[in-house]
């Protein structure tokens, strides 16, 4: 379980570290690997215990005490991709206050704690701004792409 909780851990503390260094913004890319990492692990434990369901089938031999290990154990990153998938919804979303530290909606201009000017980061293009969201009801959205 050491590299799972490692992923968890480095992605906590990347939090952290980014968002004092970048000032504002947490980069969300970083979590989001993060976040892929976690998903090929449990993907390999799927693995695993597909196999393991094979080979009791095959061979007749008695798994299920390894099988539910794994079951738990799968159980237990998803709770961690959970929280991970939680905090890259937060990082696309918060703004810090360069300073107070506290985080506000993106899209606002003073910090709701005290008062300061946000300051948004020159690159902000992977970043969903309110202009960037998308107007389904205009004439951006076909009839013919229901087809
Ligand atoms: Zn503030």
């Amino acid at each position: 379980m050491g590299i799972f909780e490692d992923v968890i851990i480095n992605a906590k503390s990347f939090v952290g570290t980014v968002g004092k260094k970048a000032g504002e913004v947490v980069d969300s890319s970083k979590l989001k690997l993060a976040a892929a990492d976690l998903r090929s692990e449990i993907n390999r434990k799927y693995q695993i215990l597909g196999r393991l369901s094979f080979e009791e089938m095959s061979i007749g031999k008695d798994f299920s005490k390894p099988k539910k290990e794994l079951f738990d154990q799968i159980g237990e990153l998803k709770t961690n991709l959970d929280s991970l998938n939680d905090m890259i919804a937060s990082a696309a979303q918060k703004i810090k206050c360069d300073s107070c530290g506290c985080y506000n909606v993106k899209g606002a201009i003073f910090c709701n704690n005290c008062g300061e000017k946000l300051a948004y980061p020159e690159d902000a293009s992977e970043h969903m701004s309110p202009d960037d969201v998308i107007d389904f009801t205009e004439d951006n959205f076909d009839d013919d792409d229901l087809l």
